[in-house]
């Protein structure tokens, strides 16, 4: 396991996946949809390069979900918890911050979406806020 500087998986143990090298801060998106896949606020992710990124188990137990605009939610078909997004350009991957074991000491890196976020939402941390898309 040393290869990888963090490990997760989803709840019920089925999904699990490793990073190497190093982690990305984690960011979060405000978006309606977003809230809606994680239940609370805002959705909470680590944008990392496809190449420090490995499934350990359980590729084949990720449902996917897409909207009719091809927005995508990706879950363990068990358990429901979201898991690692392989982002359609196969370059990057989004990693559930909430997924990881333990408690990884991540940078912040911001914000997106604020414009759209509910109002009972507190952005408590001082990184860069965006209404939409970073500019
Ligand atoms: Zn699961
Ligand atoms: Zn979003």
């Amino acid at each position: 396991m040393s290869e990888f500087v963090a490990v997760g998986g989803c709840l019920c143990g089925a999904v699990r996946f490793g990073v190497k090298e190093k982690l990305a801060p984690v960011g979060f998106c405000h978006c309606s949809r977003c809230r809606r896949v994680s239940g609370t606020g805002s959705n909470a992710v680590l944008n990392i390069r496809r190449d420090r990124f490995e499934w350990l188990s359980g590729e084949d137990q990720v449902q996917v979900y897409a909207t009719p605009a091809g927005w995508k939610s990706l879950f363990c078909r068990t358990c429901g918890c979201p898991v690692p997004h392989i982002l359609s350009d196969g370059q990057r991957v989004l990693i559930p911050a909430g997924a990881l074991d333990g408690d990884p000491d991540l940078a912040i890196s911001g914000h997106i979406f604020v414009g759209s976020k509910a109002r009972w939402e507190v952005i408590a941390d001082g990184s860069p806020q965006f209404d939409a898309w970073p500019s």
